[in-house]
């Protein structure tokens, strides 16, 4: 569904230089868990953006379901955006004066969905990640775990096939880094596909496949077949 040929970012600032990204080469496959490791500053950010398309890149040719996206105006990337992806960040991005339904809502208003058809997304929502009983309260009323999992549920509510999360554990203890695994990879196998950004070791080896960021390329690449490791 993705596949990434010789793309390279490189950041120009006045004085500096900096190539996020050298020749990057990676094919994802609808359906596939990928959980993306590598030092600090190597370009694991910068990928997932481009992926997302939230950031152009500057060499190379990215194609997501045998559309260029290279060749896009600026609206019809933001279209296919919209119907194809999620996005989960480290610091849940939440709306603090917002209870949880209107936080799950903000992007379906934005997209101008229906307001029946918000409701039924936004419960169902709500719903798979556990918290459809704390519907109406502020998300300084739940712990961070709690908090990562309404933005995941903001994600899933438009309905996206591909899902990006960056460092999604990171502000998590290892239990709730735990939950918020378990939960994404029972969105994957309801079929979404997922790419995670992570530094946790151990979460990453849960991951079907693993890669490796070194220098803004791809560096190392293990398939870990079969079922993940047992929690401990
Ligand atoms: P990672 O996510 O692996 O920590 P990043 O993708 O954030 O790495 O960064 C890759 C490289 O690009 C780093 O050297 C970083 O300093 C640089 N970089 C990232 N964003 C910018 C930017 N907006 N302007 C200039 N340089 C940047
Ligand atoms: P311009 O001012 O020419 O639009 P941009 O930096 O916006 O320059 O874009 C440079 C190239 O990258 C163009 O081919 C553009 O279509 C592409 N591009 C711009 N934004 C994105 C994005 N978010 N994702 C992918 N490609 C992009």
């Amino acid at each position: 569904m993705l596949k990434m040929n010789d793309v390279s970012k490189v950041y120009q600032t006045e004085m500096v230089q900096t190539h996020a990204l050298r020749d990057f080469n990676l094919t994802v496959d609808e359906g596939e868990f990928i959980a993306v490791t590598g030092p600090s500053g190597s370009g694991k950010t910068t990928f997932l953006n481009i992926a997302g398309m939230l950031e152009p890149y500057t060499g190379g040719q990215y194609t997501l379901d045998g559309i260029d996206i290279g060749s896009l105006s600026d609206n019809q990337r933001a279209d296919l955006r919209n119907q194809k992806i999620g996005f989960i960040f480290q610091g849940f991005n939440l709306i603090p004066d917002l209870n949880l339904y209107e936080n799950v809502e903000v992007p379906l208003r934005y997209r101008g969905i229906k307001s029946a058809e918000r409701k039924r997304r936004i419960n169902e929502c709500l719903e798979q990640v556990g918290l459809a009983s704390r519907a109406k309260h502020l998300p300084q009323q739940l712990s961070g775990g709690q908090q990562q999992r309404v933005a995941i549920a903001r994600a899933l509510a438009g309905e996206p096939r591909f899902l990006l999360a960056d460092e999604p554990t990171g502000n998590l203890d290892s239990l709730m880094a735990r939950q918020v695994m378990e939960l994404l990879e029972e969105i994957n196998r309801n079929g979404a596909t997922i790419v995670m950004v992570t530094h946790d070791a151990e979460l990453a080896r849960r991951a079907p496949r693993n890669i490796q960021i070194v220098d803004g390329q791809l560096a190392d690449f293990t398939l870990y077949q079969g079922a993940p490791e047992p929690a401990r």
